[in-house]
């Protein structure tokens, strides 16, 4: 039987993801994908610049960024044509250090992904896999899956195993564990269409129409590419609805059927649910095979993404040391509040777009002096987990920050722990194992150090900090916590 460091279940956004964090720290990765390739038509449309920073670390912005366009934001307007709220996604670097928002088609990043994987030697893809079986044992998982294309069964032994294989997820049953459904199912359709020529009067910002009898959203995708959605009642027949007489009259607003090519037509169900479980044994699930919300703020894929970074280099630290599993259920304690602001607030985005009544998507609505509403973008922390939970800085992104020779400090310190540490500090620093940045190093870290009122930071591979010191005198205790990594 052969035998692999980490198998994947599944190459989508986020098995691709993981599979190239892995990859980088130099362990060996099977990718089984039941698919001869790629789904070659559009669905996520949007990321955001958390997900566009864990790409830098996969090393594949250069390319891609040529395939992206930034997304200048949302507006939700009423069945009068009034807008009722403002989602503005400001021309300005974050603190992850790049746009807030982007716009993409799904295709472009999959490849981008997929061949960024076939530089690693180390990498395995096998596609037209089917994964039937999954067995956990001490020490290893048994992976069984029959090729479809040759019809033939093989059986391969993994030290771990995670299932980023969507929403049917074949390793979520194995581990036994139910999805929790949060309560938003409803069925929209969705039309993709390619302009032959760039139309002005389209909006260039995604419009939610938050009209009670016909709730919509259009996208400005890429390129020529344009989106609208649109919910449908129960007692509409799909195949009415999906015919080009009933396509046509519902875009007769915006564009003449002349004006643009129909490239895909189809009906999803959009639901809102989270799995009980995502970690039994050495198995573990991500991305949608672990969590699903409907799309209004574009957040799926973003999710699965922040996933794979966060399990990458935990799994890579237990095959570099040893197996931990307490150490790995902070995965699942990290990522599921976090990922479930994300589906309670679409939900409630959902709503607000079906009904255009409760404004509460999120507290982050304000008044301007003229009472237009506008809202920012959340950005939850990491629920408990690793580091001291009453750490006030704890499971908080730390920003991307320039050294003074102009170098961004995660391409210098890529996919590691860095210790941060104030000018106080520098003489104690006897640690030559451990990536250290003293605060004179680095353009702006003396307000950030100010700002967290810490002497000392851990920040994690993932980016997120671990742990903060707060006095000079308490430095030691800080670093025998940090020896534990
Ligand atoms: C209309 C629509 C719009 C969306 N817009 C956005 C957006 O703008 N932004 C955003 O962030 N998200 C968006 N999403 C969500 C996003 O598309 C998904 O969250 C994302 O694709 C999930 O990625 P994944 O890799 O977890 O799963 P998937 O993309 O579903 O990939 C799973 C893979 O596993 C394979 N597989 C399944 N079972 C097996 C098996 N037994 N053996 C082997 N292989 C298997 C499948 O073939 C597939 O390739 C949207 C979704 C929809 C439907």
């Amino acid at each position: 039987m052969k035998e692999y460091d980490v198998t994947i279940i599944g190459l989508g956004p986020t098995g691709a993801t993981l599979a190239n964090l892995i990859a980088l720290n130099g362990f060996s990765v099977l990718i089984l994908e039941r698919e001869k390739s790629y789904y070659n038509l559009p669905r996520a449309v949007h990321f955001d610049d958390e997900t566009m920073r864990v790409f830098q670390t996969i090393g594949i912005t250069k390319d891609f960024l040529k395939y992206t366009i930034i997304n200048k934001g949302t507006k939700f307007v009423n069945s009068k044509g009034e807008i009722v709220l403002d989602w503005p996604r400001p021309r300005k670097i974050t603190e992850n250090g790049w746009y807030p928002s982007y716009r993409f088609h799904q295709p472009d990043l999959e490849r981008q992904l997929r061949k960024k994987l076939k530089k690693y030697n180390k990498v395995k893809i096998e596609n037209n896999s089917n994964v039937y079986r999954i067995k956990n044992y001490n020490n290893y998982v048994e992976v069984s899956f029959n090729n479809t294309n040759l019809n033939t069964f093989h059986e391969i032994k993994s030290k771990y195993v995670i299932g980023c294989d969507g929403a049917n997820s074949v390793a979520r049953k194995e581990i036994n564990s139910k999805m929790n459904n949060l309560g938003f199912t409803q069925k929209w359709a969705v039309i993709d269409l390619i302009l032959k020529k760039n139309k002005k009067n389209l909006p260039d910002r995604t419009i939610q129409y938050s009209n009670p009898n016909q709730p919509a959203t259009y996208c400005r995708n890429v390129r020529k590419r344009r989106r609208w959605e649109f919910a449908i009642k129960n007692k509409q027949k799909e195949n009415k609805i999906l015919s080009e007489k009933y396509i046509w009259n519902f875009l007769k607003p915006w564009l003449k059927k002349n004006e643009a090519y129909l490239e895909r037509k189809t009906i999803y169900t959009f639901k809102s649910a989270i799995s009980k479980n995502w970690i039994k044994g050495r198995i573990f699930i991500a991305g949608d095979a672990a969590h699903l919300m409907p799309p209004f703020m574009g957040q799926g894929m973003c999710a699965g993404v922040r996933d794979a970074s966060n399990l990458a280099w935990k799994i890579s630290k237990c095959l570099k040391n040893k197996h931990d599993e307490r150490f790995l259920r902070t995965y699942q304690s990290e990522r599921f509040s976090n990922v479930k602001e994300y589906v309670e607030t679409t939900m409630r985005m959902g709503e607000f777009v079906n009904a255009a009544e409760s404004i509460e998507i999120t507290n982050n609505i304000s008044s301007g002096s003229d009472g237009k509403k506008s809202m920012q973008s959340i950005k939850p922390v990491l629920g408990k987990g690793l580091g001291n939970n009453s750490d006030i800085n704890r499971g908080k992104i730390f920003p991307q920050l320039k050294l003074k020779n102009g170098k961004s400090l995660d391409d210098k310190f890529s996919n590691s722990l860095i210790l941060i540490l104030s000018s106080k500090l520098r003489s104690k620093k006897k640690l030559s194992k451990i990536k250290t940045v003293i605060e004179n190093e680095v353009i702006g870290l003396s307000d950030l150090l100010k700002r967290y009122k810490a002497k000392a930071l851990i920040v994690r591979p993932d980016r997120f900090i671990l742990q903060s010191c707060k006095t000079v005198k308490g430095f030691n205790k800080f670093i025998k916590n940090f020896n534990k990594f």
